[in-house]
C-alpha cells in the first residue's frame, strides 16, 4: 500500500485534457486503434502501459476516477465498476473458489446479503453470517476453508460499527482477506489504514452525491486489481460490470466536493440525532454517546469529516413509519426514497425496502424492526428549521407521544 494521503488531497491530482482543458477529456470510444499489431497484442496481455484496447477493459476516464479513489482510500490503485454490486460480487468471486467459505457481518446491504445467502451457494461457496461486533463469535466462525472476512465499516441499515483493526488482526492470524464496504463512511473512515485488504464503495451514494447514476469501485493492491482485470480469469473483466466513461468523468467532477459535503452531512446528522434523542426518540447515530460503538468509531475516524450522514429512528410500527415519511415528504423535508448521499434528506423503512431480502425472522434476530426509519441527512443550510418542521410532523402523527 502506498503512503497514506488524506482524502481531501484529491485536489493534488493533476489531470489535463489533451487540449489543456482543466478537466480531462472524456474517452468517447469503445475501441482504440494501434499503429502496430504487436502493440495491440501486448496491450491485450496487459503489457503495454498507457495503451488502451477496449473500454470494457478500461478507459482513460475510468482510470482517472480509479486513481482519485485510490488516493482517497490510500491504496495502490482501484478499479471502477458499473455499480456497487458490480464491485462487491467480482471481489467475492475472485477471492473464493468452489468449496470456500466466507464469514460475513449479518447486517450488510440487502443485495450483498442476498448474493452470499442465495447465489454463491450455487457455486458451493458458503457464508456464515455473524454479529460482527462480537469478535469471539467472528473468530469461532472461521473454518479451514474460510477465505474472506466481509463487513461494512458502518452497516446498512443498523449502523453497527466494525472494529476494523481487530478484524484485520483476525484476518492476518487466519490468512484471510478483510474486505470492507465503506459506502456509509467515505472520508470519515479509511479502512486500509486500519488494516483492511480490499475496500469497496457504491459510488451511487455519497461519493457521487447527486443520485443521477450508479457506480462502484474496488480499491486494493496493484496485484489484486490486476487479478480482477485479468483477461483470462479476472472477475471484473469477465463478469463485465464496466462503468461508462461519461459517467466516470461526471463522478470524478462530483467527487472533488466530497470533503465539503461530508462535513455538512455529518454536521446536520449530528444536530438532528442529538435533538431526536433529547426528544425521547429511539435514535441510532455513531456520533451519539449512547451508540454502543461510539468510542470505537472515534478511535478509527478522520475527525474532521465527522460521524457521517446516516441515522435511524424507531417509531414503533411500519404504519407509523409510513405515515411519518409521507408527511415529511409532503412538507418538503426530503424524499421517501431508498439510497443515500443526496443533497436532500432521503428516508425509507429498510425492513420493507433495502433489507427486504433478509427474512422476517432474521430481521428480528438482528434487531431490524418494522418501525425503523433510515435517514440519509441532506445538506440543508438551516438544519434548525428542518428539525422544527420534522418535530411538528412527528407530533402530528403521534410519534413523539408514542415513544416518550
Ligand atoms: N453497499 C452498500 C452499503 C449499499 O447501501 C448499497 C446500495 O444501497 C450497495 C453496496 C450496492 O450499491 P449499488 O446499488 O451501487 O449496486
Amino acid at each position: 500500500m502506498k503512503k497514506f494521503k488524506p482524502a481531501n488531497k484529491i485536489q493534488d491530482l493533476q489531470y489535463f485534457g489533451e487540449f489543456g482543458g482543466v478537466n480531462p477529456s472524456i474517452s468517447d470510444s469503445s475501441t482504440y486503434t494501434f499503429l502496430s499489431a504487436k502493440t495491440m497484442f501486448d496491450t491485450f496481455e496487459g503489457n503495454a502501459d498507457g495503451c488502451y484496447l477496449y473500454s470494457r477493459h478500461t478507459s482513460p476516464s475510468n482510470l482517472y476516477l480509479g486513481e482519485a479513489l485510490a488516493e482517497m482510500e490510500g491504496t495502490e490503485t482501484a478499479n471502477v465498476t458499473g455499480s456497487g454490486m458490480g464491485a462487491i460480487t467480482p471481489v467475492l468471486l475472485q477471492l473464493c473458489n468452489s468449496g470456500d467459505h466466507v464469514v460475513s457481518s449479518r447486517t450488510i446491504y440487502g443485495g450483498t446479503y442476498a448474493f452470499l445467502k442465495n447465489f454463491t451457494p450455487k457455486l458451493n461457496i458458503e457464508t456464515s453470517f455473524v454479529d460482527i461486533t462480537k469478535l469471539d463469535v467472528v473468530e469461532a466462525s472461521i473454518k479451514k476453508n474460510t477465505k474472506i472476512l466481509y463487513c461494512e465499516s458502518v452497516s446498512n441499515p443498523l449502523l453497527e460499527v466494525a472494529d476494523i483493526k481487530a478484524l484485520a488482526a483476525l484476518a492476518k492470524k487466519y490468512n484471510l482477506k478483510l474486505v470492507v464496504d465503506n459506502t456509509f463512511s467515505p472520508l470519515s473512515i479509511t479502512p486500509v489504514q486500519l488494516g483492511a485488504d480490499v475496500v469497496i464503495h457504491s459510488l451511487t451514494k455519497f461519493i457521487n452525491g447527486s443520485s443521477d447514476t450508479v457506480g462502484g469501485v474496488v480499491c486494493g493492491t496493484q496485484q489484486f486489481i490486476d487479478d480482477l482485470r485479468n483477461v483470462n480469469d479476472g472477475a471484473c473483466m469477465l463478469l463485465g460490470s464496466t462503468m461508462d466513461s461519461l459517467r466516470a468523468s461526471s463522478i470524478l467532477k462530483n467527487m472533488r466536493t466530497l470533503h465539503i459535503r461530508m462535513k455538512q452531512h455529518s454536521k446536520n446528522a449530528t444536530f438532528l440525532a442529538n435533538r431526536f434523542e433529547a426528544d425521547g426518540l429511539k435514535t441510532v447515530y455513531p456520533g451519539l454517546k449512547s451508540h454502543p460503538s461510539h468510542e470505537l468509531f472515534k478511535s478509527m475516524m478522520n475527525e474532521e469529516y465527522g460521524f457521517g450522514g446516516m441515522l435511524t429512528i424507531d417509531v414503533g410500527s411500519l404504519d407509523k413509519a409510513n405515515e411519518l415519511m409521507e408527511l415529511m415528504q409532503n412538507k418538503n423535508l426530503g424524499y421517501l426514497a431508498v439510497s443515500l448521499g443526496f443533497y436532500k434528506t432521503l428516508f425509507s423503512a429498510p425492513g420493507t425496502s433495502t433489507s427486504s431480502e433478509i427474512s422476517e425472522e432474521e430481521q428480528e434476530e438482528m434487531g431490524l424492526t418494522d418501525g425503523l426509519i433510515r435517514f440519509s441527512i441532506g445538506l440543508d443550510n438551516d438544519i434548525e428549521r428542518t428539525y422544527q418542521i420534522m418535530k411538528e410532523c412527528m407530533q402530528e402523527v403521534g410519534v413523539l407521544e408514542l415513544v416518550s
